[in-house]
């Protein structure tokens, strides 16, 4: 049995077709066209289209993964704010296009499913999923379900810790995604060099302090620059406490960490394991298994959005 998985993002569509073990037998990209419904349709269509082609076993069913709120049930995308949609019902378009059924998930809802079904968690029954790039999502799945409360449970990036904080995409100020997502970051950084940046900070940026990213905060505190290594211990702090909140309701296997502002050589996911300790005033038993890294597949997208239909939920 195989599955077409489809991860659509801000700017492309990624897909490919995956077995039932989670290995990835064809996939493909192309950039989202974002015009109209019908050309982000196109868009989706001229991969699958393309992986069609290449099967050589008919699949089964077609997973989706939106990066914005859905509506399960009925297979509708409700919005998605950077692709520009509203109320498309992609699960019915793709099934009168394709013939088969579909089911569509919130882009971390399905990274949360992926890790269960084929990552590094699976076999945890428990586990909170938590991607830190542009915003930071969250997925968590408790007894072998995803935890969905009245609809858009799982909110890592909303949950309130510092009020009065920076404020968020969502409208509220303090969320751990205005002050620990890449462009949360990159403000931390840019307030706290922008008295006296040093050396290495003017050497990074041209002397254009706007230009600071959150891979310069890394890159700065690699070179040895302390105001850096301050704003990156401070990014692991906040994660921690997200953490810290996470293990006081779910109680989870493991916390599991993935997206572009984690790939940097291991450096916060240790600062998390760090202040998850000092924040708690004791040692875990395990903790480098308990807070861990997604497998650093380039595929995780598309196998988080065929383990929607390969391992369905119960
Ligand atoms: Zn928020």
């Amino acid at each position: 049995m195989t599955g077409i998985g489809i991860d659509i993002g801000g700017t492309k569509v990624a897909a490919g077709i995956v077995d039932h073990d989670g290995a990835i037998l064809a996939h493909g990209r192309a950039p989202i066209v974002k015009d109209s419904h019908e050309t982000i349709l196109e868009s989706v269509c001229v991969v699958v289209d393309d992986l069609l082609v290449q099967a050589v076993e008919r699949p089964s069913a077609i997973g989706i993964a939106v990066p914005g709120t859905v509506d399960r049930d009925q297979g509708i995308a409700i919005s998605a704010v950077n692709v520009g949609w509203k109320n498309l019902p992609l699960v019915a378009l793709l099934q009168d296009r394709y013939g088969l059924p579909g089911v569509i998930a919130n882009d971390a809802n399905a990274g949360a499913w992926g890790e269960y079904a084929f990552g590094s968690c699976k076999g945890m029954e428990n586990l909170v999923y938590v991607t830190v790039g542009t915003g930071i999502g969250g997925g968590i799945i408790e007894a072998g379900r995803v935890v969905r409360g009245r609809g858009a449970a799982g909110e890592i990036g909303h949950i309130l810790v510092n009020p009065g904080g920076p404020l968020c995409n969502c409208g509220v100020n303090g969320c751990l995604e205005s002050l620990a997502a890449g462009p949360g970051i990159a403000r931390r950084g840019r307030t706290a060099a922008a008295n006296e940046p040093s050396e290495i900070v003017r050497r990074l940026t041209g002397g254009d302090l706007d230009s600071l990213t959150s891979f310069t905060v890394h890159d700065a505190a690699e070179a040895g620059d302390q105001m850096m290594q301050g704003v990156r211990d401070d990014t692991a702090r906040w994660l921690a406490i997200g953490c810290q909140i996470c293990q006081q309701l779910f109680a989870p296997e493991c916390i599991v960490f993935a997206g572009g502002v984690m790939q940097d050589g291991g450096r916060l996911i240790q600062g998390i394991r760090a202040w998850f300790q000092r924040l708690a005033g004791s040692e875990h038993p395990d903790i480098e298994s308990f807070i861990r890294l997604a497998g650093e597949s380039e595929h995780a997208g598309i196998l988080g959005a065929a383990a929607l239909v390969l391992r369905p939920e119960q």
